[in-house]
């Protein structure tokens, strides 16, 4: 639509605004014209790893860097699943979980925990989905798509049912821990007790807008992470050598600039869901961490005449002009993904789509 000159406002991207800080790209720069242009290790940089796993008080040895946080999933799979094995997947997920389970030959199974209970995965129900083939637990906290933040206590319940089950793993992935606006706290220190079956994923994308640089890492035990680099090793090799160098930069230099686009997050955030709550037929609660909103739209399907969630969002972009991504497409029917990681302007001009759209005026 774009291509055709018609100004589409699009609220669908899963990445920050904000550009990549100018000391990461100069020190990119530098490693680039001093020869860091070689084959890195596959494992990741030594420098980039002991800078991560300093901050999560691991050993280098359990880390292991790929090309993005993506990757570490995909990696994770395909080194510990055999045919059939089951990955427990609370709903709403990030789009790619059920599909990279998938591709390694895994059985995804959803678990849906719907907006009633925070979108969270309650104890009860994860005993309830395990079986004798479950293999693995994902969370994600911060969630995308809902920013949902799981606290200390509902992250010690659900370690409470892991621990009656030695033989399933979890895969942490805390990619929005940065950008979090109540306390975050990491399973990995939350449980230490199962520190030998934990694999948390984290990276540079979102927290240091470096979604470009494609750089993530796992953390976990190390015969995984063995596991692991070698999957990487006949894939891609090492991540990019001047990406590496970028997100040691960033790991290592200022910080403060983390605090500053979290408070310009925070106020997006407040006034998009007080704008959404305002709409009929709109339920927005407010979301915990990273920077997504995921309101219930049923009232406003019903009343409007629309069974799916999808035809919802596609009339929404054909009448109004304004792209934002089904519930659905993350496994919860009956919501939007809003992302507020656009401007101010953006926001404001499709939020009064959203109202046009629902007949609620300006
Ligand atoms: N995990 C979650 C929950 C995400 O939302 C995303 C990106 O959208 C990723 C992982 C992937 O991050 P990366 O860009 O580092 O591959």
């Amino acid at each position: 639509m774009r291509a055709k000159g018609i100004d589409v406002v699009a609220l669908s991207t899963g990445e920050p605004d904000f550009v990549t800080p100018a000391h990461v790209i100069e020190a990119a720069h530098a490693a680039a014209l001093q020869g860091q242009t070689r084959y890195p290790a596959t494992r990741g940089t030594a420098p980039l790893r002991a800078a991560i796993a300093e901050g999560a008080r691991a050993n280098p040895a359990e880390v292991i860097v790929s090309t993005g946080a993506k990757q570490v999933l995909a990696n994770a799979m395909l080194a510990s699943l055999d045919p059939g094995d089951e990955v427990i997947i609370p709903a709403p997920y990030w789009t790619s979980y059920p599909d990279i389970v998938a591709l390694a030959g895994g059985r995804p199974v959803a678990v849906a925990c719907p907006m009633a209970q925070g979108f969270k995965l309650t104890p009860e129900a994860l005993a309830a989905a395990i079986t004798p083939r479950t293999r693995w637990l994902f969370l994600n906290t911060p969630s995308n798509p809902c920013g949902a933040l799981y606290t200390e206590a509902e992250l010690s319940a659900l370690a409470e049912v892991l621990d009656q089950h030695p033989d399933i793993m979890v895969l942490a992935d805390e990619i929005y821990a940065h950008l979090a606006y109540t306390a975050f706290r990491s399973f990995r220190d939350v449980a230490p007790a199962l520190r030998d079956r934990v694999l948390i994923v984290n990276g540079v994308s979102k927290a240091y807008a470096m979604t470009g640089w494609r750089i993530g890492w796992g953390i976990g035990p190390r015969p995984l992470i063995d596991a692991m680099t070698a999957v990487q090793g006949q894939i891609t090799s090492g991540a990019s050598s001047i990406s590496q160098a970028a997100a040691l930069a960033a790991l290592t230099g200022p910080q403060d600039l983390l605090a500053e686009r979290l408070a310009v997050l925070r106020d997006r955030r407040d006034g998009v869901v007080a704008r959404l709550s305002a709409m009929p037929g709109v339920r927005c609660p407010v979301p915990d961490g990273a920077f997504y909103v995921f309101p219930n739209v049923e009232g406003a399907m019903a009343r409007l005449g629309f069974e799916t969630d999808g035809a919802f969002c596609a009339a929404l972009l054909e009448h109004r002009q304004l792209a934002v991504v089904p519930g659905s497409a993350f496994g919860l029917p009956g919501h939007l993904r809003l992302s507020f990681a656009y401007s101010t302007e953006d926001l404001d001009r499709g939020l009064s789509r959203i109202a046009k759209f629902l007949g609620a005026g300006h």
